[in-house]
């Protein structure tokens, strides 16, 4: 028989797995502490439980984390993580440290369907989603490497590989352990999901009705181009994904983040920036401008900080909520995806 993984389980389902093992259904809360908040490792390290339930829970149960397979440390303090999954899989997660607030970027897939043109995590190709307890495992992970640097774990991006509405139903059971204060304990407000737009599931997040941040990988102002750079726009083009991002913000009352990747000569010209503004006009919307991190495998190059400068300057003149997303972890290969790929072609 399979044995339970622990950070699957609800803290109802741990109680009743202890009870059945003959235990005090309190126990579960214990563990649950040392999980989710004091950063253990392994059972042995859960040290106000008996002896003899830590050996049982040993054999009997899986703890759930995953095991490190490589690190990389930016000098700015963006880390990056590969993890190994029980199928042999892995997958990417990033630490910010933002001043504003250190952070986890979190995969919800191994690999991605959406063939984004800019993006690396998509050029493997899709391999499988990611469960709702392997996408926590990834928070736990960074959680446990901020408290090493004495920082708190403020906010979570669901925005590194993977599309995550693809992957609906592990990331509602995700977002249940997320605000389960048996577990996390995290309010949605300080959690963002990005998406490239599929349509139907963020009229589907909007009936939530949970204050989860909306982030749209728009990247273009008019259909031609998104086609080019984002084949899911033929499935939802802009007609279609602006008024359900504002069916989001109506049911939610949150702004809906537009996430805009400046590639040079590609979606960077002043004449973008006017199609954006006009697009966005009216609407409960947020622009978050980040300069392209440059792939080997891809001819795209990062906008010139001069062109990031006037792109957001017109979209401000035009009364447009608008930020810069600072470069974190140039040194370290930072676009999504980096990290796994190298380690495609360098096994080990
Ligand atoms: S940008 Fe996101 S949705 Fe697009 S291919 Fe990359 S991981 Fe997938």
């Amino acid at each position: 028989m399979e044995k339970p993984n622990i950070l699957a389980l609800s803290p109802q389902e741990l109680r009743q797995f202890l009870v059945e093992l003959g235990e005090k259904p309190y126990r579960a809360g214990q563990i649950l502490g040392w999980l989710y908040h004091k950063g253990a490792q392994s059972w042995g390290e859960m040290t106000d439980l008996p002896k003899a339930l830590r050996d049982k829970l040993a054999a009997l149960a899986e703890i759930g984390l995953l095991p490190l397979v490589k690190k990389q440390l930016s000098a700015d303090g963006t880390g990056k993580y590969l993890s190994a999954l029980a199928d042999g899989q892995t997958v990417e997660t990033v630490l910010l440290p933002y001043d504003i607030g250190s952070g986890a970027c979190i995969s919800t897939q191994v690999g991605c369907k959406m063939g984004c043109r800019f993006c690396a995590s998509g050029l493997p190709g899709f391999i499988r989603n990611l469960s709702a307890a392997e996408i926590m495992a990834q928070v736990l992970l960074v959680k446990g490497e901020l408290g090493k640097r004495g920082l708190k774990l403020k906010r979570l991006v669901l925005m590194g590989t993977g599309e995550p509405l693809d992957n609906y139903d592990s990331i509602m059971a995700f977002l249940e352990a997320v605000q389960d204060r048996e577990r996390l304990g995290m309010s949605l407000r300080h959690v963002t999901l990005s998406t490239a737009g599929l349509v139907p599931r963020i009229y589907d997040l909007a009936g939530f009705g949970r204050p989860l941040n909306l982030a749209v990988s728009l990247n273009a102002p008019n259909n031609a181009l998104r086609d080019r750079l984002m084949p899911i726009n033929r499935a939802y083009p802009l007609e279609r994904l602006l008024p359900a991002c504002d069916h989001y913000a109506k049911k939610t009352g949150r702004r809906v983040t537009y996430e805009y990747i400046l590639i040079e000569g590609v979606n960077d010209r002043p004449a973008h920036a006017a199609q954006l503004a006009a697009l966005l006009k009216g609407r409960l919307a947020h622009v978050n401008l980040i300069p392209f991190n440059a792939v080997p495998e891809l001819d795209f190059k990062p906008s010139p900080a001069d062109v990031v400068r006037e792109f957001a300057r017109t979209l401000a003149d035009q009364h447009i909520n608008v930020t810069v997303r600072r470069r974190l972890g140039a040194d370290i290969a930072a676009a999504c995806g980096q990290l796994r790929n190298s380690n495609l072609k360098t096994p080990g």
